[in-house]
């Protein structure tokens, strides 16, 4: 196995572009630390960032894809491994931010050597990186990484993790959604709020028996009619064809199945107050469709805070998981996301802007503080030895 910092730049006669590629790009987004993880023997090539571990071990789960070539691969690990810090920050967690990405085929690549092969590189950074699964990931795969590496969190119930996220996903996002009504109406009530709600998944399904407990009114959609059906039929919901749920006229617009769907297209065709749903990078270009969602009058929960309740269940895990607390810690997000809304009204800004700004400044204070030696036996759990290992 081999292990490097960082890979050597191949030569290049072109004067036009940087000698050092790689440094570029992360002294721009100002990451700590890259490790490159390569293992012929099993096909492993892995890529682990490291973004910001001012709070505390940097969390973030480990995508497999077949990226078409290591520029990719590198620009995506750098991009969700300092989402996670903003996430983590805003969230009032103490975590940093990590993420990695394992370069390959999913349906050809997988074997246990190379997950075991990956879990000793993650082992080998003591606790300042800490996995769980993500894209093409699966459990199983997971269990590989963790006969190498106590630093995997988001594991099953049946080992004692804390299971599945979605219902206290759907938790947060609900309690981000009643913030937002208190601010457009004045009140968090949703009875009889219209909600258009893109997805019948996981997170959706539980979001749409919070809201049917309140009395909300609820259009719901999905690529998979049998999914759109059996939600509907449960929540007593009007089912909309996926392509029209933007059109819907709704109160909230709940997008709750994938990323990007925000964008000039669809906010132009968008009837509602509010966009509050799940699903992860919801704005197609933020600096674009931020301030387009903006001039529309539509409030905007941003998707990293709203979402927040699964990172915050496995987070939760790594103290010695208790699903009351997490549900409590998730009930929370009502709090933060009306402070990033005042924020944003106050500061004239888009909200995704308040709430990096509201990370920023927790990472800035935080961090100074930690600048004074602390001993570290206040921190019980797992917590406390992956900070002992850290310190
Ligand atoms: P899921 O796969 O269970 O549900 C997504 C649903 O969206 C599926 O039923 C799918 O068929 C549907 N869908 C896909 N394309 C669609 C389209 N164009 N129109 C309508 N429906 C479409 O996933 P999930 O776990 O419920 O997560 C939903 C979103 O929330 C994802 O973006 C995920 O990354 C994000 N998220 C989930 C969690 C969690 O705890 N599960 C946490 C944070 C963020």
């Amino acid at each position: 196995m081999n292990s490097a910092v960082l890979a050597p730049e191949k030569a290049t006669n072109n004067h036009t572009e940087s000698a050092f590629p790689w440094f570029d790009q992360i002294d721009t987004k100002e990451h700590e630390q890259i490790i490159i993880c390569s293992d012929p023997e099993v096909g492993l090539r892995a890529i682990i960032a490291i973004h910001n571990t001012a709070l505390g071990p940097a969390l973030g789960g480990t995508r497999l894809w077949p990226y078409a070539s290591e520029a990719d691969a590198l620009r995506d690990v750098l991009r969700l491994s300092r989402g996670m810090t903003y996430k983590a920050a805003v969230a009032g967690l103490n975590l940093g931010g990590g993420k990695a990405v394992i370069i390959g085929d999913p349906k050809k690549l997988k074997s246990e050597a190379l997950f075991r092969a990956y879990g000793r590189f993650v082992e080998g950074l003591a606790g300042r990186y800490i996995t769980a699964e993500d894209v093409n990931i699966t459990v199983r795969d997971m269990e590989y990484v963790r006969m190498e590496t106590k630093y995997v969190t988001g594991i099953s119930r049946a080992l004692g993790g804390s299971g599945d996220p979605s219902s206290v996903t759907a938790l947060g996002t609900y309690m981000g959604m009643k913030a937002c009504a208190k601010k457009v109406y004045g009140s968090d009530s949703l009875a009889g709020k219209k909600i258009a709600i893109q997805g019948a998944g996981a997170v959706s399904t539980h979001l749409a028996h919070f809201l049917q407990k309140e009395g909300a009114k609820m259009y719901v959609s999905d690529i998979f009619s049998e999914k759109v059906n059996r939600l509907a039929a449960d929540v007593n919901a009007e089912i909309v064809p996926s392509e029209k749920i933007y059109d819907t006229d709704a109160d909230i617009f709940s997008p709750c199945a994938l990323g990007g769907i925000l964008n000039t297209d669809t906010i132009a065709r968008l009837n509602c107050a509010i966009v509050a749903g799940c699903a992860n990078n919801q704005l197609d270009s933020e600096r674009q469709h931020g301030p387009m969602l903006i001039e529309k009058g539509i409030l905007y929960a941003p998707d990293y805070v709203i979402n927040a309740g699964g990172l915050i269940n496995v987070a939760n895990e790594l103290e010695g998981y208790n699903r009351d607390y997490a549900h409590e810690q998730a009930t929370r997000i009502y709090d933060t996301i009306l402070n990033i809304l005042d924020r944003a009204e106050a500061e004239g800004i888009p909200t995704y802007e308040a709430s990096n700004r509201i990370a920023e400044d927790r990472l800035r204070q935080i961090g100074r503080i930690k600048q004074v030696y602390a001993s570290t036996s206040h921190y019980s759990g797992r917590l406390g030895e992956l900070n002992q290992a850290r310190n």
